[in-house]
């Protein structure tokens, strides 16, 4: 079952948590000049229009990126997030957002790569015609992101970021994040891997967090941003998290001024707040 789009969801406040961590860790890999892989299991489109389709449908990220658009006090990590989305539209109108795949091009180097991964086939169409001009740097692959992460680990470099970020839509997803990354820190322990996960009021997620922590890495990092009070029916996400296994040491110091900013620009009522845990092993 392949019912989700990402397009619905494009810009929302979880992918500004999850996009501006993915750019400090890749700003963070190019202060060495060592190349590096990174790694997308579930890619999505690559750019959405948020004027038009899907994304127009609900406007979420008039939620999300739009808060942010014409701030002039954010926090560096924010500010350097918010100029990336902003080289996607010229004109200095909020129009097109780009999806992690596309972070990752902006910051790519000669010799780095990314190795792509979309099962959806309109997405991964999408996504090839977004890749048409970094083919010579970029494998984008129609199969299971999961499986497809152990096809291409340990990376030659030895140095790589690994996104995992699943529509969740299938229960089995939060069960197969935990069995691919103590797969994955088998094959390579020294990568740094990010997961994104919602937060749903689901024993799934309280589960997900517990098995996150215990994963055999040198340290993790949990940063969660909530915007609103859990629903009293109890559906809908009321925020989400970005976990770090192996962050770089520059990371929690960033998101301690980003975290309580997200907080103050996108929450929505007073059950807004953050979580901020880092621990070495
Ligand atoms: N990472 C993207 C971003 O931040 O821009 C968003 C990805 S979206 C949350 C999840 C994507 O995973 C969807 O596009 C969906 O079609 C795709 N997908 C679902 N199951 C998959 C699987 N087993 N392997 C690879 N992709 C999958």
């Amino acid at each position: 079952m392949l019912s989700y789009r990402h397009a619905f969801h494009a810009g929302n406040h979880a992918d500004v948590l999850k996009h501006c961590i993915e750019l400090s860790l890749l700003d963070y890999l190019n202060q060495k000049d060592k190349p590096w892989w990174y790694v997308d299991t579930h890619a999505g489109a690559g750019c959405y229009e948020l004027t038009k389709g899907y994304a127009a449908k609900n406007a979420e990220y008039e939620t999300g990126i739009a808060r942010l658009w014409e701030r002039k006090d954010l926090p560096p990590a924010l500010g350097r997030y918010v100029e990336l989305v902003r080289s996607f539209n010229p004109d200095g109108k909020l129009h097109f957002y780009p999806g992690s795949p596309l972070v990752a091009l902006q910051t790519l180097r000669e010799e780095d790569r990314l190795r792509l991964f979309e099962l959806h086939p309109s997405d991964h169409t999408l996504l090839a015609e977004n890749f048409a001009e970094a083919r010579k740097k970029t494998i984008i692959q129609q199969t299971d992101g999961f499986a497809g992460l152990r096809s291409v680990l340990p990376p030659p470099p030895r140095r790589a970021l690994v996104l995992i970020d699943p529509p969740f839509e299938d229960k089995s997803d939060y069960r197969t994040v935990i069995t691919a990354l103590q797969d994955a820190l088998k094959r390579f322990a020294t990568g740094i891997y990010a997961v994104w996960f919602p937060h749903l009021q689901r024993r799934e997620i309280a589960e997900l967090t517990a098995a996150l922590k215990t994963l055999p890495c040198k340290s993790w990092l949990h940063a969660g941003l909530n915007v609103q009070t859990p629903s009293a029916d109890g559906f809908g996400m009321h925020g989400s998290s970005m976990f770090i296994l192996n962050p770089p040491w520059t990371l929690h110091q960033a998101l301690q001024e980003v975290l309580p900013y997200l907080v103050e620009s996108l929450g929505q009522d007073k059950g807004a707040g953050y979580v901020l845990e880092q621990v070495e092993n």
